[in-house]
């Protein structure tokens, strides 16, 4: 088999790019080690910046997301039990976010792709890219006993953090930044109604907390917890009491409990990779980097990677320019590492960190005060929160 791109991972990276693609005539085909149905039952993030909306427009997948999505013009901190509201739309002249799960957006990119009778082959078992550094590229895989060959002009290494793309680059070309933080998020999804209309972020002494939604009738809720802790030692109730704890009394006593229906641990992680391109292979989304869930800026990053690399390919195939592709790496780790330094931030002023100083928890303090004292601060915030532009 041929296609001009290869695209390795059917998350929101390697589906929005396929679609983008596809939809400016340019063909491709989709790996990925997992099942169809596995990646469809994937909870993960549910924030949209403008930016991300605008691409799913551009792909002709946004019908969905527009008519059930939650626009938010704002967030709130909860600390010293009251909260404090950040004005997302006037701090920034307009811009809002949109709620909306990564599961629904990558459920609205599959179901288009199938309608639009692109190929995407699943559960595609050791997927490696080859000849990336030369002229002839090509991917190979085996499904069911068998070894397949595509051969393309470029491939797209969509396939997260854990995947093969980045690991099929020399060491010696690669370098990576990394931060581990020590501690994680317990979340759950509930079919209860969220305790507020829009976020809270929560900066208690027995830890983080953040209150999200997916629908008006659906709560994704969260609190930081050691790395340690076991799921199985967190049952709803328990869950439920300690997230009161950690938030002003109004929003504890507010707030509906019900049986949760997804409780999952996950580690909070920084983590870029340079460069983002490697001859005819680029990395895409949480292939090149990772970062914690605080800022909310996962998978807006792989949108805005999404768009800077399809933009290089339709200049690559229509304009017979390399200038844009050429150009990737150095755009898009631009915006990458500030989001980084954003979701370090948000993450390092909202947890509790294990033996922090007295010095450092004043410092925390200090910075909140500030925050919510200061036009010019909140501004700052503001503007990375709704998405830097591209
Ligand atoms: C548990 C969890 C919770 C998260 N919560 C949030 C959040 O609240 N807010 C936020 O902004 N971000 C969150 N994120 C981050 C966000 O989900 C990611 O940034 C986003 O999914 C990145 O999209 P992607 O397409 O680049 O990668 P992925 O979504 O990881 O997709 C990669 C795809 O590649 C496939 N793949 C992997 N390895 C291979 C291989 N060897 N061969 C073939 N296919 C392969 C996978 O099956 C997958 O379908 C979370 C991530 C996780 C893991």
């Amino acid at each position: 088999m041929r296609v001009q791109v290869a695209i390795i991972g059917s998350g929101p990276s390697g589906l929005l790019l396929g679609q983008l693609l596809g939809n400016a005539g340019i063909e491709t085909v989709i790996l990925d080690r997992s099942s169809r149905a596995h990646i469809l039952g994937r909870v993960r993030a549910g924030v949209l910046e403008e930016g991300t909306v605008g691409l799913m427009d551009r792909a002709g997948v946004g019908a969905r997301m527009h008519a059930e999505g939650l626009p938010h013009d704002g967030f709130s901190f909860a600390f010293d039990g009251r909260d404090h509201r950040i004005d997302l739309f006037d701090l920034t002249g307009g811009k809002r976010v949109l709620v909306y799960g990564q599961t629904e957006l990558t459920r609205d990119l599959i179901e288009q792709r199938e309608a639009d009778s692109r190929l995407t082959i699943y559960e595609a078992a050791n997927v490696t890219p080859h000849g990336f550094d030369g002229a002839a590229p090509h991917v190979t895989y085996e499904k069911d006993g068998v070894t397949h060959r595509i051969d393309c002009d470029f491939i797209a290494g969509c396939d997260g953090f854990h995947g093969a793309s980045r690991k099929a680059v020399p060491d010696s070309a690669i370098r990576t930044f990394e931060k581990v933080y020590p501690f994680g998020w317990l979340g759950v999804l509930s079919e209860v109604p969220p305790v507020s209309d829009e976020l809270i972020y929560a900066n208690h002494a027995r830890g983080f907390a953040l209150c999200s939604m997916r629908s008006p009738t659906r709560s994704r809720y969260y609190i930081q917890c050691a790395l340690d802790e076991r799921i199985e030692d967190w049952s709803d109730d328990r869950f439920w009491d300690e997230l009161r704890r950690r938030l002003p009394a109004h929003h504890a006593e507010a707030m509906v409990t019900g049986k949760s229906f997804e409780k999952s641990i996950a580690p909070l992680r920084s983590f870029v990779a340079e460069p983002m391109r490697f001859g005819r292979l680029f990395l895409v989304g949480d292939a090149a980097h990772i970062v914690p869930p605080t800022g909310a800026k996962g998978l807006n990053l792989a949108a805005s990677d999404v768009h800077y690399l399809f933009s290089g390919l339709l200049e690559h195939y229509q304009d017979r320019s390399n200038g844009g592709l050429d150009a990737y790496s150095a755009k898009a780790l631009a915006r990458v590492w500030k989001a980084v330094r954003f979701s370090w931030w948000m993450t390092s002023m909202l947890h509790r960190f294990p033996q922090t100083s007295d010095f450092d928890q004043k410092i925390q303090e200090a910075e909140l005060d500030y925050l919510t004292h200061s036009r010019a601060a909140e501004t700052v915030l503001a503007e990375n929160y709704v998405g830097l532009p591209y």
